[in-house]
């Protein structure tokens, strides 16, 4: 399969794959005939694009290239890597099929980023046989930076360019940076205008001039103006003087994705102060997943006169929290059961006294409601002191890639710093 890789490489672009297959074999015949120079003859195949819609099966597609009766059987047959359960719709497969021919020879389909599977008919009676090559990205490291105005979404919208990472994939970036801060942050509370955000991650680029991101190597949020750093290291996210990210209590009943789900959509920061009646609500969709902040045993399970449909877990250190007005609890939840930290206890509802859907959350520490501060959350675990020194190395330089000395003022800065090593 190695001309197939060097084609792929040659032609580079993903829509030519099939027409450039098609024109390397009649290529090879010629070849061997020793009749003419290599020429590009793809007037001998038909060739198509076939996307698989929704409420449709893999066998639809198939159908449309001819491939029925004994000749699904054989696909199905040949298939190991394809799984056709795992088709969403929306996939692409790339069809041949010989001019005049009822039955197509070729259908490839990239089912992940970096894997296109091909099934090749054999003809007469060999049936199928599947192929599936790799597809190479290639890793850099690079840093971008953005200031929040209204929103983390908006701030990386901004800030990034399509060339740097597509839009999907900045929203993907702006999750997966919650999901770092999780314990740290709650982005639809804590984050003031103006403040910073910069990241070192893996930018992953394909031949054909994809870009995705990998990993999130190293992150600097301001939190209302002060520095909270991530580094991650064996699989874990420390802070800059090596205490875990992880800690006791997340920062927030709902995750910062399902608050905003709607891409680039903007908090509604009605809802978000902390409130004479000595909670927080946070507005979200109806039937949001609610989940425990933190482990604890469920103290509270049920109608509860303005609350509503009401949780209470209790936690250690005298702490429990409360979640209100909720939809519905969640599958076998009862009193008396423990919850794991991010476990989803409940939806958010309307229940009691709620005028729409929001979650009402509160945090209490020897019965008295507190407004939980970051410092709530618990200590993180230090890095293994075996490793304080690796450690520190790795920190010392992913902080010289995070704030560079010439740092350019914080609008953006999407360049290239070096290829990945890693
Ligand atoms: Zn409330």
């Amino acid at each position: 399969m190695a001309w197939r890789a060097r084609h792929y490489g040659a032609v580079g672009a993903l829509a030519a794959g099939m027409l450039a297959w098609g024109a390397h074999e009649a290529w090879s015949s010629r070849d061997r005939a020793l009749t003419a120079p290599p020429i590009v003859v793809t007037q001998a195949y038909d060739t198509w694009a076939d996307t698989l819609t929704r409420n449709e099966m893999l066998a639809d597609v198939l159908e449309r290239a001819g491939v029925t009766g004994r000749e699904y059987v054989a696909f199905m047959k040949a298939k190991q890597t394809l799984n056709p359960r795992r088709l969403r719709p929306g996939l692409v497969f790339h069809v041949r099929r010989v001019r005049g021919t009822p039955v197509a020879d070729r259908i490839g389909v990239r089912t992940e980023p970096d894997k296109r599977i091909w099934m090749k008919r054999l003809g007469g009676d060999s049936g199928w046989r599947e192929v599936v090559e790799g597809i190479p990205w290639i890793t850099e490291r690079m840093r971008t930076t953005a200031v929040i105005e209204t929103n983390l979404y908006d701030a990386l919208d901004r800030a990034v360019p399509d060339s740097f990472l597509p839009s999907r994939e900045r929203v993907l970036l702006a999750w997966a940076i919650a999901d770092v801060y999780d314990w740290e942050v709650d982005f639809s509370r804590d984050i003031r205008p103006g403040d910073n955000v910069a990241v070192v991650i893996e930018r992953l680029g394909s031949e054909a001039g994809e870009r995705r991101f990998g990993r999130i190597l190293a992150a600097r949020v301001d939190v209302a103006g002060s520095p909270s750093y991530a580094f991650t290291f064996e699989g874990h996210y420390y802070d800059d003087k090596g205490a875990s990210l992880r800690r006791a209590f997340l920062r927030a009943p709902l995750q910062f994705r399902r608050v905003s789900s709607r891409f680039g959509g903007r908090y509604h920061p009605v809802l978000r102060r902390w409130r004479a009646h000595q909670g927080t609500d946070y507005a979200a969709a109806w039937g949001t997943p609610v989940r425990a902040t933190a482990a604890g045993v469920v103290t509270k399970a049920g109608r509860e006169g303005g609350y509503g449909n009401l949780i209470e877990v209790r936690h250690a250190n005298g702490v429990r929290t409360r979640y209100g007005h909720l939809s519905r609890f969640a599958k076998g939840l009862h009193v008396g059961r423990r919850v794991d930290q991010g476990e989803t206890i409940g939806y958010v509802g309307s229940t009691g006294l709620s005028t729409g859907p929001h979650l009402h959350y509160e945090f209490l520490v020897n019965g008295r409601p507190t407004n939980p501060q970051r410092k709530d959350a618990g200590a993180g675990d230090p890095v293994p002191r075996k490793l304080k020194r690796a450690f520190d190395t790795w920190r010392t330089q992913l902080l010289a890639e995070l704030e560079p000395r010439d740092q350019s003022p914080p609008a953006l800065t999407a360049s290239g710093v070096a290829a990945a090593r890693d």
